[in-house]
């Protein structure tokens, strides 16, 4: 299997970015990921000061997928995910979420041992590893990869994880695909503006597609869920439930106004992460009403 080094970063994803690896559709190959701090923190002594922000999410690749043009969609199918045996996470004062902390950054280093990362106080949680940066190249300007978008990038969903497939416009030829800031854990908002920070390796595989649906997005066994990034959640709302829409009255062909209806009812709206330069938020819809 071919593979790439966790040498081989990129801090923006873009056109003019050399090509770390090329493979052909469908060619299983293999990512090798650092954390989000570039490895930097080790010990609880250690901090990743603000001021090494354009140091933050380095993203391995890109990678060159023959036969992608733009106006594809690359579909990549994340076949496994390993992390290594320690988490980190770097909080405050800011930026985060969660309001004032009482004092200054700190770091916590967490095992993560039999499947689960072991906390201060007695606390153990089960891993759910996934990636928070996953891209193409941008159309334009080089997005840095702190950064999420039209092109995927900083999105930080939870539902992207081992088994699931992640579809992608292409803008460039060959895609140009990049990826970083595996987590072993998540939760919904990324409210201290870290994950349990990891790194480790995936096993991906790609495919190019006709465009056929709104992009960036998640297939898994029981859901589409269609992601919308921006700078205020109403702008993310509206434009996930636009791009949910569109999936149900164009892939599924359903009545425009039914199609609303069931949104309403069975549809779901979820907060991927709130502290990034744009937020991200994610619209999902069960598989069984697009089978039709
Ligand atoms: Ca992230
Ligand atoms: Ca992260």
């Amino acid at each position: 299997m071919q593979r790439v080094a966790k040498e081989k970063v990129v801090y923006a994803l873009s056109a003019a970015n050399e090509p770390a690896l090329r493979v052909a559709e469908n060619e299983t190959f293999c990512l090798e990921l650092q954390d989000c701090y570039a490895g930097r923190v080790r010990s609880e002594q250690d901090d990743f000061p603000r001021e090494m922000g354009p140091f933050a999410n380095p993203a391995t690749g890109p990678v060159y997928v023959e036969g992608a043009r733009p106006g594809d969609v690359l579909g990549v199918s994340i076949q496994a995910i390993s992390i290594c045996d320690a988490a980190v996470m770097v909080v405050g004062p800011k930026p985060w979420a969660a309001g004032a902390y009482p004092d200054g950054r700190k770091t916590a280093v967490y095992p993560v041992k039999d499947g689960a990362v072991l906390l201060r106080e007695g606390h153990s949680v089960p891993v759910r590893p996934m990636v928070g940066v996953i891209g193409t190249a941008p159309q334009g300007e080089p997005v840095p990869t702190t950064t999420p978008g039209p092109h995927g990038g900083n999105l930080d969903c939870k539902e992207i994880v081992a088994g699931v497939t992640v579809y992608f416009p292409v803008n460039v030829d060959g895609a140009l695909l990049a990826a970083g800031d595996l987590h072993a854990l998540m939760g919904d908002g990324e409210v201290c503006g870290c994950g349990a920070e990891v790194s480790g390796e995936l096993v991906l595989q790609c495919r190019v597609l006709p465009d056929f649906l709104p992009t960036p997005c998640v297939e898994s066994e029981g859901w589409v869920h269609l992601l919308a990034s921006a700078r205020s959640l109403d702008a993310c709302e509206q434009l996930a439930l636009e791009k949910a829409h569109q999936y149900l009255t164009g892939i599924a062909g359903l009545d425009p106004s039914e199609a609303v209806r069931l949104m309403s009812l069975v549809g779901e709206l979820h907060v991927c992460q709130v502290v990034d330069p744009l937020k991200t938020v994610r619209f999902s819809i069960p598989k069984w009403l697009a089978a039709r």
